[in-house]
């Protein structure tokens, strides 16, 4: 596999980051590496969509990855999941066999999938603080990316994401669903809901978004991106964090903030040697600190909300503190160009310090919801579909249809605008074309 025909394949193919925020795939992978990790580690609990991948579609993950070796240039290759992950591990082992590939068993930790922890466990080196895995060698792909990098070397576009749907549903459920199918459309499938007016998150209990009212679940899709759709009861522990006012936790960072450090100390990017602490973030938040040396720091959290959820004993919200201190840094147009360097003496307490998922669990009130394990349940076909033109970083792709056009599932409806940095767009269902504007909605035939 030479390194323009896989670059010409996922770019023809609208391949991104799966797991993450979506970055092109035809970029990512065109920087030469050493080393290329699959991440199949699913970082956020409750979430079953790769390991539904890794057991049924192993074979299309190591044919990805070595791929992207093959393109890259890597001399080493490995699939990371976690340990408990039996099933998808012995699958992944048949698929490996013969071939000079690594599969790595990781304890169950939050966030064990996070790009810069899986880098540093498994090469031991420590990505630079808003840096990127190339500039340790290496480059991470989600094993649902790897599963689309296979199918583009067969031509076949991206059109189709794996969701779990789960909590507070009667059937939780792994489910293939095109892309742009709305988000009620799965709930319908897997409900009703066990509780009264649930609220929804989008993607996981750690990272993914609150959707609190009915009228706005009614525009939500699923995109390349989105792998989780999860119901919980309206008032849990995390939909109060979620929704506590901004102007409320800025009131109790300023009065309520004991300089204890524990969010520090558990913070993941601390623990890898980031020269970031988020409880200094905090001091200068409240006033005691320079405020410009804070509002660079927050620069560094990756919004994990292990501090905000687990660690601070005054249920205080550094993430959200950190959250806000980027957002002014971004409307004053400031990068950080504060120290990048790596303190390894910080990484000496990692292991007794990084939080396993099972207290993680408890401590968030998800631990009835860890016995669910949903089970793939088929394809769920919508009657339309609504596609957005921008599901992935950079400029939103540009409409090759108008209203009125037939199109058949993998047909292009959306390019790379030109020169800019994208990723093109493709049709989930048969149909004709309702509508154009930021989405394409599509009617199914
Ligand atoms: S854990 Fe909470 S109280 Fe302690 S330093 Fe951090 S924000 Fe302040
Ligand atoms: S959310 Fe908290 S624990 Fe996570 S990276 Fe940011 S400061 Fe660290």
């Amino acid at each position: 596999m030479d390194k323009d025909t896989l670059i010409e394949a996922v770019r023809n193919a609208g391949v991104v980051g799966e797991g993450g925020a979506g970055f092109p795939a035809h970029v990512k992978y065109a920087a030469p590496v050493g080393t290329v990790i699959a991440n199949g580690c699913e970082c956020e609990p409750l979430l079953h969509s790769d390991q539904h991948l890794m057991t049924a579609h192993a074979d299309k993950v190591v044919r990805g990855l070595t791929a992207v070796m093959a393109a890259t240039g890597a001399g080493r290759g490995v699939v990371a999941v976690k340990r408990k992950y039996t099933a998808a591990a012995e699958a992944l082992e048949a698929a490996m066999d013969g071939q000079d590939l690594e599969l790595a068993r990781l304890d169950n930790f939050y966030p064990a999938g996070d790009e810069q922890i899986l880098v540093y466990e498994l090469t031991g080196r420590t990505i630079p603080p808003l840096g990127l895995p190339k500039d340790v060698d290496a480059v991470v792909a989600n094993v649902g990316t790897l599963c689309a990098v296979s199918d583009a070397l067969d031509g076949v576009p991206v059109t189709h994401k794996i969701v779990t749907v789960t909590g507070e549903v009667r059937r939780p459920a792994v489910l293939r669903v095109p892309v742009g199918t709305p988000v009620t459309a799965l709930i319908e499938r897997c409900g009703p809901s066990t509780t009264p007016e649930p609220v929804v998150v989008l993607g996981g209990p750690m990272m993914g978004r609150f959707v609190d009212r009915p009228e706005d679940l009614q525009a939500e899709v699923i995109t390349k991106t989105l792998g989780g759709v999860i119901l919980l009861p309206r008032g849990h522990y995390l939909h109060q964090a979620a929704t506590l006012p901004v102007e409320e936790i800025q009131k109790r960072a300023r009065t309520a903030c004991i300089q204890c450090r524990y969010c520090t100390d558990q913070c993941p990017r601390f623990l890898i040697g980031h020269g970031f602490e988020t409880h200094k973030v905090m001091r200068s938040f409240s006033g005691a600190a320079d405020v410009a040396t804070g509002a660079l720091q927050a620069a560094m959290c990756c919004e994990c909300g292990i501090c905000e959820l687990f660690s601070c004993p005054m249920h205080l919200s550094p993430r959200r503190i950190n959250r806000l201190f980027k957002a002014r840094l971004q409307e004053q147009g400031v990068s950080y160009d504060g120290p990048r360097a790596v303190h390894g003496e910080q990484t000496a307490l990692r292991e007794f310090r990084r939080v396993p998922t099972s207290r993680l669990a408890v401590r968030i009130g998800i631990e009835p919801y860890m016995a669910l394990h949903p089970e793939f349940d088929g394809d769920l076909v919508p009657p339309a579909v609504e596609i957005p033109l921008r599901q992935h970083i950079g400029a939103p792709a540009r409409a090759v249809v108008r209203a009125g056009d037939r199109v058949a599932c993998g047909d292009l409806i959306g390019e790379i605008p030109e020169g800019g940095l994208g990723a093109r767009v493709h049709a989930s269902i048969d149909g004709v074309v309702a509508a154009v504007g930021e989405t394409v909605a599509i009617k199914g035939a």
